[in-house]
């Protein structure tokens, strides 16, 4: 494994993770990770949905920063612990989110669309009555918005996190499909010195890539994209780095000789 940093990690104070901040660091200690960054959701305007009210992923950031610190001491001799957030973008949200952003010393944003038009992509109420690739337009036009109206984050989480969800996944989903609006993403994320991610998690729900394909993968280091992180979005210890062996080949296929670790909103490369 060349790839030692795990940069997008839920523990407990996620809404959607039971697993212990320090279980999740044991693990990655085990697995040979030398850095750790913690990106809890925090997500305002989550709608209820059939699995518990929106305010499930309201971070209680205090409480997330104090354990951290915590850790972050004591584990100190074996592995860097840094502070990140997945902030959930909505174009609604700019100020709000703005406030947010400013108001830690995070070392690492991850700004992710979790939620589209008021909907969450991974229930089926977002595609009902419309083709896959609907769906796939409208998620991706809203990143677009977002990217246009806020800008303090580091990089964009999970590009075509959408077509896990679809009727027909990732069968008829490729970046030349798509290429219009994924190429003016990645164009405004370039042109404002934003990065994305490659997250290993889709791998595990049947899906051929990880997130985002490989075709866009390409593209970002064709355009001159160097901003590279790499993280398992694991929610559970088992999963920590998970696929990261995999994650080395398919960045080093696309072209990239470094991967990215955010400390301190500073970019840093690491060679794969
Ligand atoms: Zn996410
Ligand atoms: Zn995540």
């Amino acid at each position: 494994m060349s790839i030692h940093s795990d940069c997008h990690l839920h523990s407990a104070y996620s809404g959607d993770s039971e697993t212990s901040m320090e279980e999740m660091i044991l693990q990655g200690i085990a697995r040979g990770l030398n850095t750790m960054c913690f990106t809890e959701h925090m997500d305002y305007d989550y709608p209820d949905s059939p699995d518990g009210p929106g305010s499930i992923f309201l971070l209680n950031t205090d409480s997330y920063l104090y354990e951290l610190a915590r850790l972050k001491e004591k584990y100190q001799d074996k592995i860097r612990i840094l502070f990140g957030v997945e902030l959930g973008l909505q174009p609604h949200l700019m100020r709000q989110n703005a406030v947010y952003a400013k108001s830690y010393e995070f070392d690492f944003i991850i700004g992710s669309s979790h939620i589209c038009n008021g909907k969450d992509p991974y229930y089926p109420s977002f595609f009902e009555g419309r083709s896959d690739e609907e769906a796939y337009r409208e998620y991706f036009m809203s990143i677009l918005e977002n990217i246009k109206k806020f800008s303090n984050f580091d990089v964009y989480g999970h590009l075509d996190y959408v077509v896990r969800y679809g009727a027909n996944k990732d069968r008829d989903y490729s970046y030349e499909k798509y290429k219009d609006i994924l190429d003016a993403i990645l164009e405004l994320l370039l042109e404002k010195g934003k990065g994305i991610e490659i997250n290993t998690g889709g791998i595990q729900k049947g899906m051929k890539d990880f997130h985002p394909c490989m075709g866009i993968l390409k593209r970002y280091h064709e355009l001159g994209g160097e901003i590279i992180t790499v993280g398992s979005d694991s929610h559970d210890a088992a999963r920590v780095a998970a696929s990261f062996d995999r994650a080395t080949e398919v960045l080093k296929e696309c072209g990239f000789r470094y991967y990215t670790v955010f400390e301190k909103r500073t970019a840093e490369y690491v060679k794969l």
